[in-house]
């Protein structure tokens, strides 16, 4: 990619290499475990790059795999890109590649559930300490940095409470103090933020949210620079990480309409959040592009975009009112996930066990994925069931 300005042209035209499509418009599905070769010359050939966008063993992939790869390192503007069967195993492996026993890492407070668990139930069993930061911290992430403190992990916004973090400013310590940084771009999808540009060395996405985009796929990408890409990719192999060519394949069909389906996705929530907004109910909206979303000073320099995900905090609630509100929606349909073409919503009373730095004082939190329906009935459902909302209150 040479500017921002034509991300959508990059969409269409990346990956599109005689090579992967054989001469039609998208390329060939090639599954393979094994692959031949002709003679001993061959073979050494392809011995060298050991499958670095050449064929050598199944696992390294093939000119599908190479064709998704090449467009995502494209959008993220990084060296390479590794491929994993969910967004969960890109965080994990990413982090297996480069901590060992003694080390310490520091995560941010309001990580993907998962995120916290890995480091909580499987990285602390291993030897290597986890430190959870409040996501407001900025530069002061300098008081956490201890003597063996290894990576830096971001995610920003962070999972629904949604605080953006001062990406450039953490950066900046983070090097002066030579920790390595990573951080869950799954929100910044590569159209709308790019890690990489503001000195982060490896962006993860769930592949499966918008770069999929139609909630039939589990995949994982990270998109390292060229400091940290060999190690990544050779660990990340070590570590048996790889995909289908089908999927990789519906991943990249996903990726060609990625920012036609952002912008509808960002203007109908945009529309949602203001209503909202200023529903009586209502505390205040989570979502970066608001004002009252902690950190949005930090989206406005820093992105370029939102999209369908937010939160809004409710004045007061309770677990009846709550399930009665879900209970009664009909569009929004309940699901953890979210970047699909539906609309979906989750609901926390208390935030219990999403956080332990900081605490949660304030309300019920509701998320929200605004998917690509019409948005009045979108707004009549969130009105009719914000009614049975307040009919359980008390
Ligand atoms: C969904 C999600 C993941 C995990 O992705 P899977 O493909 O479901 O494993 C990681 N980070 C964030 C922020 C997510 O929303």
């Amino acid at each position: 990619m040479t500017s921002k300005s034509n991300k959508n042209t990059l969409l269409v035209s990346t990956g599109r290499k005689k090579a992967y499509t054989h001469g039609v418009v998208n390329p060939v599905v090639q599954r393979a475990s094994t692959i031949v070769f002709d003679s001993v010359a061959e073979l050494k050939q392809a011995a060298k790059t050991r499958g670095d966008k050449t064929l050598f063993y199944g696992r390294r992939g093939t000119t599908t795999h190479f064709a998704l790869q090449e467009a995502i390192t494209e959008l993220e503007g990084g060296e390479g890109c590794a491929l994993y069967p969910c967004g969960a195993a890109a965080i994990s492996s990413a982090l297996l590649a480069f901590v060992k026993a003694g080390d310490h890492i520091l995560m941010v407070d309001n990580a993907y559930e998962p995120t916290r668990d890995f480091c909580d139930k499987i990285l602390a069993g291993f030897g290597v300490e986890t430190t959870y930061y409040p996501p407001t911290i900025g530069a002061g992430i300098k008081t956490f940095i201890k003597e063996n403190t290894k990576v830096l992990f971001l995610e920003s916004p962070g999972s629904i409470t949604m605080e953006v973090q001062d990406v450039p400013a953490m950066v900046a310590v983070a090097n002066e103090q030579g920790v390595m940084t990573m951080l869950d771009n799954t929100y910044g999808n590569g159209l709308h933020y790019r890690p990489l540009e503001h000195g982060v060395d490896i962006s993860i996405q769930a592949a499966t949210k918008y770069i999929v985009g139609h909630s039939d796929v589990m995949m994982g990408v990270a998109v390292a620079n060229k400091k940290y890409w060999p190690t990544l990719r050779e660990q990340s192999y070590l570590l048996g990480q790889c995909t289908s060519a089908d999927d990789a394949y519906l991943a990249l069909r996903g990726l060609r309409t990625m920012a036609v389906r952002l912008n509808q996705h960002e203007k109908a929530a945009i529309e949602v959040a203001k209503w909202l907004e200023s529903h009586p109910l209502v505390d205040h909206i989570r979502h970066p592009a608001f004002d009252s979303c902690p950190g949005h000073e930090f989206f406005k320099r820093d992105f370029d975009g939102s999209n369908g995900l937010f939160s809004f905090v409710m004045k007061e609630g309770n677990q009846q009112a709550i399930d009665a509100f879900l209970d009664g929606l009909d569009h929004f349909k309940m699901g953890f996930s979210w970047g699909g073409f539906e609309s979906l919503v989750t609901a926390n009373l208390t935030m219990k066990g999403l956080r332990s730095q900081t605490g949660w004082e304030l309300g019920p939190v509701i998320r929200l994925h605004i998917g690509l329906e019409d948005v009045d009935d979108l707004i009549t459902d969130l009105n009719q069931a914000l009614e049975l909302y307040k009919q359980h209150l008390n």
